[in-house]
């Protein structure tokens, strides 16, 4: 067995850092039983596949049944959704027909449905969709274990006190119980950070480095690990200096959370005195929670998306109203900005809206259009949100918005709305300013005319920049095109807040890069006071606004609006970040 020291890279899906030993799993490949079935044996077969799922199924209900504390909620929905692949027909039933019609043993009938699936996930261009397809595997493997143990007890898996898990991707359901057991950090040569598996290591504050490419057939079994997730390295088998080095990290990260607990939490300023409105974008009640823990101005962003997806109906009106209420009432007084549905064809993929799948999906029915075209869902979304503005300072985002029509037509239909929500006795807000996201190059463009007639904008940088450079934000291999420091980029963002500026209108970045301090210098260079970013990364951008000076970043708004390319525009924004 090697000993030689050996550095891997990957990408960071939850912060931290963390020091054990190797716990290594190989990926459970599916074995496929090859030999053929004869026709005899189908019945049989297809027994043996029911009564592995009745298995899984039994699993996950006692899974269910154990889960508790702050983690409980997100599992249990995680869970569900696991559950609900065990029920899906085109999961299920697709396997028995494999059996019955192609004579296949239920493990290859499994193998098979299962790539299927996967290639179908594959093709959507929604990263937190496309995270789905590691849910279809965690269920397949479940199912496949049920099938080779064949009714014997699962065994019990040894504590992972003081273990670093490396394999290809692990069940959140199972990460939390390595949690509970010990676990201190994981490793993962697949998932993303949008996958459920990240979404539970964030909750459970456990550093995770994902898309670590080698890392099976580097790390063994008990091998040493330095696992810095801040920034998505890994030393394996680490020599004294890699060791003295990352105690200097740790003690760094110790001395920074400290510094930080003691910090009361202030409004941001820059050190020249300028207040910065730092929002949070949020999915779910858990993070209006850490919104509020972490001291945000607002929610500038809501997914409303979040509520219509991993269910079979569309949820109705009041179960809405009830989300958008909680949310309301949650931040006890700070504003609350409603996107409405930005699910298109990609998106809608296993949820509860019937719509044809698209060639080219991220042109296609998104956002804005889905809404204008199916009107019952648009306005049952609408009721909703308008309910919920008796509770409290709401707005209305519309995403995808490409020309003035479209925001011109969803304000006259939020104003038949209100009349016949006030006619049903509920009551409506007086004013609820309404906004558009500015995420498509079009809009960005007429962004002075959109200004005109909606009361904010928010730019989307995530889809403006997949927009405007040609690249697809979930593509790896567009990944180095896929660049915010492009000068088409940059110069776009200005016009969009000169003309926000010019025409009076509030306007934030809720884009990714409004949350990454990289861009914090930038940002605040071009004009900008108002961002809106996922709540962990509130501290660290308060932090980097506080030491900086928004006159001396001004004076090099000019420098960086002609930079002439990539490399001199990286340039400047690395050298603003003393400025
Ligand atoms: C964006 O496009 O930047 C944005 C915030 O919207 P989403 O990431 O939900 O598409
Ligand atoms: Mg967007």
């Amino acid at each position: 067995m090697t000993t030689q020291r050996a550095e891997l890279e990957g990408t960071v899906a939850a912060k931290g850092l963390a020091f054990g030993s190797a716990r290594v799993v190989y990926s459970a490949k599916i074995d496929v039983e090859t030999e053929p079935l004869p026709s005899a044996g189908i019945p049989n077969e297809v027994k043996r596949f029911e009564e592995a799922l009745k298995t899984a199924r039994a699993e996950l209900a006692s899974l269910s049944d154990r889960v508790s504390g702050a983690l409980a909620r997100d599992l249990s929905e995680i869970i569900d959704a696991h559950a609900m692949i065990l029920d899906d027909p085109e999961f299920t039933d697709a396997v028995v027909a494999l059996i019955r019609k192609d004579s296949l043993r239920a493990t290859a009938a499994l193998k098979r449905q299962r790539d299927l699936l996967a290639t179908m996930f594959e093709g959507i261009d929604d990263p937190y969709l496309r995270a789905r397809r590691d849910d279809l595997d965690h269920v397949v493997a479940r199912v496949y274990a049920a099938l080779a143990r064949g009714g014997a007890e699962p065994e019990r898996k040894p504590s992972a006190e003081g273990q670093i898990l490396v394999c290809e991707t692990v069940a959140p359901a199972e990460l939390a119980q390595l949690a509970e057991s010990g676990l201190r950090g994981l490793v993962c040569t697949a998932s993303s950070p949008y996958s459920h598996t990240a979404i539970v290591a964030r909750g459970l504050r456990l550093p995770f480095a994902c898309g670590v490419k080698h890392a099976l057939a580097v790390v063994h079994e008990g091998d040493s690990i330095l696992l810095d997730a801040d920034h998505g390295r890994i030393v394996v088998r680490p020599d004294n200096i890699d060791q003295t080095r990352f105690r200097t990290l740790q003690k760094e990260a110790e001395r920074v959370r400290r510094q930080r607990a003691r910090i009361k939490v202030t409004d941001a300023r820059t050190r020249d005195g300028v207040s910065v409105k730092l929002h949070v974008n949020a999915e779910n009640p858990d993070v209006i929670a850490a919104a509020r823990r972490a001291g945000a101005d607002g929610v500038g962003l809501f997914r409303t998306e979040f509520l219509f997806m991993k269910r079979r109906e569309l949820p109705t009106e009041d179960e809405q109203f009830r989300a958008y209420r909680d949310a309301i009432v949650a931040m006890a007084g700070r504003p609350v900005t409603l996107r409405t549905l930005d699910l298109g064809a990609d998106k809608a993929v296993g949820g509860p809206l019937e719509m044809a799948l698209e060639e080219n999906p991220a042109l296609g029915l998104r956002g804005i259009r889905h809404s204008l075209v199916h009107r019952d869902i648009f306005t049952a979304q609408l009721r909703a949100m308008l309910r919920a503005s008796a509770y409290g300072p709401m707005r209305i985002l519309l995403p995808m918005v490409s020309a003035v029509e479209e925001v011109r037509e969803a304000r006259e239909l939020i104003e038949v709305c209100s009349e016949e929500v006030r006619r049903s006795r509920h009551p409506v807000a007086d004013e609820i300013p309404l906004g558009a996201m500015i995420e498509v190059p079009a809009a960005a463009l007429v962004s002075a005319d959109i200004a005109r007639h909606a009361d904010f904008l928010a730019v989307g940088s995530n889809d403006l920049a997949q927009y405007v450079l040609a690249a697809d934000r979930n593509n790896a291999a567009v990944a180095a095109n896929y660049d915010p420091l492009h000068p088409a980029f940059m110069r776009l963002l200005f016009l969009v807040l000169d003309n926000a500026r010019q025409a009076k209108r509030p306007i934030s970045v809720c884009g990714e890069i409004a949350g990454d301090p990289r861009y914090t210098p930038l940002l605040l260079a071009l004009g900008l006071t108002e961002f809106s970013m996922h709540p962990n990364a509130l501290a660290d951008v308060r932090e980097t606004v506080g030491g900086l000076s928004r006159k001396s970043l001004k004076a090099r708004a000019s420098r960086l609006l002609h930079a002439p390319d990539r490399a001199a525009l990286a340039e400047i924004v690395d050298a603003m970040a003393s400025a």
